[in-house]
């Protein structure tokens, strides 16, 4: 019997790289239902897998801010069950806390935090009556550690957090493992779909010039940031991987093992150990 597999946000980036690893995978382990907000963007992945994989790939719409979406494509579930589910759609907000609006704030919430959480409910009863199941969400270093002009992003992803870590401890007796990938940047569509604000928008003409300072440096080590050090999609696609054939797989997979030690700071050092340290590395990096 194959492994049926769900996974959201199939479009682009991991997504799309773990669909199409998985439905090729040569022992054809994994039917894989690809999901996606739009289905016209379905070209890209239909190239990236080459070939037919009738029986391997299906790929369906989902929106995970849509709940009666989310129902509809669980219904066109052949096997009617789902071995494992990844919870991988996401969306980036960036820029100066002041110049966001409700509406952009309650978008990255509604996809990444309530999107998140809504899927998991909607598969969560038919793995608890068998007792089996996984479900794998894409999380973020930025849910770990805060990132300046990412409050709101940060705030999703801890969020995400605190949720998976909670249902983890229940589903524990239901032989449910829940697993965190933890990743870094990516080289991904992550940042060009994202919602940034720009050195020349309007709104950040409103903000005090200090801040409009700090941006911009911050713009820059972001760059620096995915230049040097983001990975390419097949690194996570790996340990996505690693996740599902473990038998035990851990709560938290981290995908670099470059990641940033100051994170250690926040659980080692309580004082603001973390906060001038993230200080110095993005806005005084001469200063290193
Ligand atoms: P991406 O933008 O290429 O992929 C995100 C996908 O989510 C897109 O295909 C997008 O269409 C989809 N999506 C957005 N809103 C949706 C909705 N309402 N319903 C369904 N799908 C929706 O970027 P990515 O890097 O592949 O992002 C995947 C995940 O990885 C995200 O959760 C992101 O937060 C996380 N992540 C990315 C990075 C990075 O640097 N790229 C770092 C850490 C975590």
């Amino acid at each position: 019997d194959k492994k049926v597999v769900l996974i959201t946000g199939c479009s682009s980036g991991i997504g799309l790289s773990l669909a199409v690893r998985l439905a090729s995978d040569p022992d054809k382990t994994f039917k894989v239902y690809a999901t996606m907000r739009n289905l016209s963007k379905k070209e890209r992945l239909l190239e990236s897998v080459k070939g037919l994989h009738r029986d391997t790939l299906d790929i369906l719409q989902m929106d995970v801010t849509d709940r009666q979406s989310i129902l509809d494509a669980r219904d066109r579930i052949v096997e009617k069950r789902i071995n494992i589910l990844v919870c991988n759609a996401g969306v980036g907000l960036m820029g100066p806390l002041e110049v966001q609006s409700l509406n952009s704030m309650r978008h990255i919430l509604e996809v990444n935090l309530l999107g998140t959480i809504q899927t998991i409910q909607a598969f969560l009863p038919q793995m608890k009556a068998q007792s089996q199941g996984r479900i794998l969400v894409t999380g973020s270093t930025g849910g770990l550690h805060g990132l300046p002009f990412n409050e709101v992003y940060c705030a999703s992803k801890f969020a995400i957090e605190g949720a998976c870590e909670s249902l983890a401890i229940l589903l524990k007796h239901f032989n449910i493992h829940v697993s965190l990938i933890e990743c870094g940047p990516v080289n991904t569509d992550f940042l060009v779909n994202l919602k940034k604000t720009e050195l020349g928008d309007t709104s950040l003409q409103q903000v005090d010039t200090q801040t409009q300072r700090l941006y911009e440096k911050y713009l820059q080590h972001c760059r620096s940031v995915f230049q040097n050090a983001a990975q390419d999609t097949e690194d996570i696609v790996k340990v996505f991987l690693d996740a599902i054939q473990s038998p035990s797989p851990a709560f938290r997979y981290f995908t670099s093992t470059t990641g940033p030690p100051v994170t250690q700071l926040k659980v080692t050092e309580p004082d603001d150990s973390y906060i001038s340290a993230m200080s110095k590395i993005i806005f005084s990096p001469e200063e290193q």
